[in-house]
């Protein structure tokens, strides 16, 4: 593999660390890539415009839920088309290998469970499903798609016309003009009537307490934890490297690009992801086979 004297050395204690088994890997948006989902920094490096909708936000009015169910209609084609890359599949193929314990993932596309990795503790919630914030029935995406396509017939291809594809974020939020989504008709919940929300956490909303709780124990029976594709910008998974570093298990990230965590880890990778795992996880099985 190409890449620094730097890059080879935390390929190797990748895979050291892998061999020694019970890994917790946690991943981010660098790992969805390649599979055609935009990190924050998006292809060209440049920041998305405009900051995320915020909790406080969506449930305050009418209009802002309009705005947001508008733009992710448009992005949630993206994100339901999306498969799993050679990154996924590695981090499978090691979970079931039993080098990795577990999987905690930053990501909301659902890409570890479509590879398999059913038992991936999704932190931030995932996009597949949709909450009512009355009742809390829990309902697929994929159901609301269709109510939302047949109350706006003709939106997603109206949306296509003047120019290219919107920009999309990682969070399956596609960047529309104002004007267009002043008609969107939103849906409500089939049964209480009350107002959906993805199942995902938004900006100044608090991860529930059961799961953080959840992500530490498996962080405290850890060998070794592996970040994979974030550069921990939100607290919310830094505090886990952080406590792992804390209790003195190595930590390993790989990146494209400098992280928080870097002072805290005890090798780096800034390869490609896919091809990163995939060699890891070829020298780890043909070395230490299961
Ligand atoms: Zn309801």
């Amino acid at each position: 593999m190409d890449g620094t004297a730097a890059d080879a050395a935390g390929l190797e204690a990748l895979v050291r660390l892998l061999a020694g088994r019970g890994v917790v890997v946690l991943s981010g948006a660098g790992l969805s890539t390649e599979s055609g989902i935009p990190d924050y920094r998006g292809e060209s490096g440049s920041r998305r415009r405009g900051t995320p909708m915020t909790y406080q936000e969506f449930t305050g009015s009418d209009a802002a839920r309009r705005r947001y169910w508008a733009r992710s209609h448009v992005g949630w084609r993206t994100i339901a088309r999306a498969e799993p890359n050679a990154g996924h599949r590695a981090v499978e193929q090691l979970r079931r290998s039993g080098h990795v314990a577990a999987v905690i993932t930053q990501n909301v596309d659902g890409l570890h469970h479509a590879a398999g990795t059913r038992t991936a503790v999704e932190l931030h919630g995932g996009l597949r499903r949709v909450v009512c914030l009355e009742c809390r029935r829990t309902t697929s995406r994929a159901e609301l798609d269709e109510r939302l396509e047949e109350l706006n017939a003709g939106f997603r291809a109206e949306v296509a016309q003047p120019q290219p594809q919107p920009r999309l974020n990682p969070d399956g939020d596609a960047e529309l003009a104002p004007g267009l989504v002043d008609c969107f008709r939103i849906a409500p919940c089939l049964a209480c009537g009350g107002v959906l929300k993805p199942d995902v956490v938004f900006f100044g909303e608090s991860v529930p307490k059961p799961r953080v709780q959840r992500c530490y124990e498996l962080v405290d029976a850890a060998q070794a934890l592996v970040v994979l594709g974030s550069s921990l910008a939100v607290l919310s998974g830094l505090r886990f490297v952080r406590h792992a570093a804390r209790a003195g298990t190595p930590v390993v990230i790989v990146n494209q690009g400098a992280t928080r965590g870097d002072d805290l880890a005890e090798a780096r990778v800034a390869l490609p992801l896919g091809a990163v795992l995939a060699e890891a996880s070829r020298r780890v099985r043909a070395s230490w086979p299961a």
